[in-house]
């Protein structure tokens, strides 16, 4: 399967090889006492769609400028495969 085939994100990226920290969905109750779930944005591989783990202040901050994001191949266990 190719990275395209494989679509954005669902590939598993082993918790062993990630370099980022992976903050868990996080399920709380709100004031009004309905259950809400907390989630941190996840940074995927701008090669391969792979998720690897938290985006950071400065990765948000370019995204919602409307910058490119920065390459982060370096970090997907995939793609460091592939360029090998
Ligand atoms: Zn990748």
């Amino acid at each position: 399967m190719s990275p395209v085939d494989a679509g954005r994100g669902d590939r598993r990226v082993p918790m062993a090889l990630l370099t980022r920290r992976w903050t868990p969905d996080e399920k709380v109750v709100d004031e009004e006492g309905k259950t809400v779930t907390r989630i941190r944005v996840k940074r995927a591989c701008n090669g391969c769609g792979a998720l690897l783990g938290d985006v950071t202040d400065q990765e948000m901050s370019r995204a919602i400028s409307g910058l490119a994001p920065l390459d982060v191949t370096n970090e997907c266990p995939f793609c460091q495969r592939s360029a090998k």
